[in-house]
C-alpha cells in the first residue's frame, strides 16, 4: 500500500485520541460502537478514502463531543493540504452543534473562517471572524486576517477600526496601516470634489503617524481644489522636508499647478530652486525640459549628464531613456541605444523593499507582498 507521508499525521493523532478515549469510557455499549467507529474511519484514512473517513468520523462526531478536537485538527490539516472543500465540510459540522462549549465554538468558528478566507468567500469568512472575534477580542491572527478582507473590499472604515484594535494591542506597526486607510477615505472625499470632508480624516491619519507624507499631499490636493496655493505649498514644504524622494514624485503636478494658475514668477523660482538641489530623477527631466524648451539644449544635456554621472545605475539609464528619448554615443560617436533598448525597456523604475514587487508607477501599497510604503524609486 503506497500511504501519503502527510496521512500519517492525522493517523497517529487518531490513533492517541482513541486510545485515550476508549481509557475513560464507562459505558460498554457506547464505547464499542465509538471505537468500531473510529476503527472504520481510521480503515478509509489508511486506505486513502479520506472522504469516507471523514463522512465516518462525522458520526463519531454526532454521537460523542469529546472528539471536537480531532475534527478540528483533521479539518486544519486538510486545509493545509488544499482541500479547503473537505475542511469546510468538517467545520461546518461543528458549528451547527448545540452543545460545544466556548472555546470549542471559538475554535471551529475560526477554522471555517479560515477555509472560507482560502476558498475566496471573503464574506462568509468575515462573518465568522467578527463571530470570533466577539469571543477572543485580543486574537491577533484573526484581527490580520479582518484586516486583509477589508483592505481587499478597500472598506476602509473598517479597517481603520481594526487597524486601531491592533494598535491598542501593543502592534505599533500597525499605526502606518491606520494612516492610510485614513488617507483612502480622504481620497474618495476628494476625488468626489468634497474635499473639506477630507480635512478630519487627513488629521487622524497624521495623529496615528506624523510622518504620513500621503497625507501632507491629500492636504495639499484639497488646498489646490480650494485655490489656496499658499496653504498647498506649506505642505509640499513638508513633503519636500520628510521625503525628497517623494517630492520628486510631485514635481510635475506642482509645474502644472502654478502654470495653469498664471503663477510664472512663482514658477521660475521653484524651478530654479529645483535645480540648486535636484531630488530626483523626474526634478532632473524637468528641471532639463525647462532649460530645453527655452533653447538652451546644451544646458539641458548637461544637468541629464551630470545625473547619469552621479547616478551610475541602469535605474537612472532605464528612466532616462523611457522619459526623454536618450542618445547614448559610445566614444567613436555611434549609438548605442538600440543595442541598449530591450534591457532598459524590461527595467523597473520601482521596487517593493518587502518582497521585490517590480513596477514602473509608484503605489502606496506594494500589489504584491500587500505592505505599505515599501514601493521605492530604484537608484
Ligand atoms: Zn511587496
Amino acid at each position: 500500500m503506497n500511504l501519503s507521508p502527510w496521512l500519517l499525521v492525522p493517523a497517529a493523532i487518531l490513533l492517541l485520541l482513541l486510545a485515550f478515549q476508549l481509557r475513560g469510557r464507562t459505558r460498554a455499549g457506547q464505547q464499542k460502537k465509538l471505537s468500531s467507529l473510529y476503527f472504520k474511519g481510521l480503515n478509509y484514512l489508511l486506505n486513502e478514502q479520506p472522504d469516507k473517513a471523514i463522512d465516518t468520523f462525522i458520526q463519531v462526531l454526532k454521537a460523542d463531543a469529546e472528539t471536537v478536537e480531532l475534527h478540528l485538527a483533521l479539518g486544519n490539516l486538510y486545509r493545509r493540504k488544499g482541500n479547503i472543500e473537505r475542511a469546510t465540510r468538517i467545520h461546518q459540522s461543528l458549528i451547527v452543534r448545540s452543545d460545544l462549549d466556548r472555546s470549542q465554538r471559538a475554535n471551529a468558528l475560526y477554522e471555517l473562517g479560515q477555509d472560507y478566507y482560502r476558498a475566496g468567500l471573503l464574506d462568509r469568512a468575515e462573518n465568522l471572524f467578527i463571530e470570533f472575534i466577539n469571543l477572543e477580542p485580543a486574537h491577533t491572527q484573526a484581527l490580520k486576517l479582518l484586516i486583509s478582507i477589508y483592505e481587499q473590499e478597500k472598506e476602509w472604515s473598517k479597517a481603520a477600526e481594526i487597524a486601531h484594535k491592533l494598535v491598542g494591542l501593543g502592534h505599533t506597526e500597525f499605526k502606518k496601516n491606520l494612516s492610510h486607510y485614513f488617507c483612502e477615505l480622504a481620497q474618495n472625499k476628494i476625488d468626489s470634489h468634497l474635499g473639506r470632508a477630507a480635512i478630519p480624516l487627513l488629521k487622524k491619519a497624521l495623529a496615528a503617524d506624523r510622518h504620513c507624507v500621503r497625507a501632507y499631499d491629500l492636504l495639499a490636493r484639497e488646498a489646490v481644489q480650494r485655490s489656496d496655493l499658499r496653504e498647498a505649498k506649506k505642505y509640499w514644504k513638508k513633503i519636500h522636508r520628510l521625503d525628497p524622494a517623494y517630492f520628486d514624485e510631485l514635481v510635475g503636478q506642482i509645474v502644472d499647478i502654478y502654470a495653469d494658475n498664471g503663477m510664472q514668477p512663482t514658477l521660475e523660482r521653484f524651478i530654479g530652486r529645483l535645480e540648486q538641489d535636484l531630488p530626483g530623477l523626474n526634478s532632473v527631466l524637468l528641471v532639463a525640459d525647462w532649460h530645453g524648451h527655452r533653447g538652451q539644449q546644451e544646458k539641458a544635456e548637461r544637468i541629464k549628464r551630470q545625473w547619469l554621472q552621479d547616478h551610475a545605475g541602469a535605474a537612472a539609464l532605464a528612466a532616462l531613456n523611457r522619459q526623454h528619448d536618450l542618445q547614448l554615443l559610445n566614444r567613436k560617436g555611434e549609438s548605442l541605444t538600440d543595442a541598449l533598448q530591450t534591457v532598459l525597456e524590461d527595467f523597473s523604475e520601482y521596487r517593493c523593499i518587502q518582497c521585490g514587487y517590480e513596477c514602473n508607477i509608484h503605489y502606496w501599497q506594494c500589489p504584491g507582498c500587500h505592505q505599505w510604503n515599501t514601493v521605492l524609486r530604484r537608484s
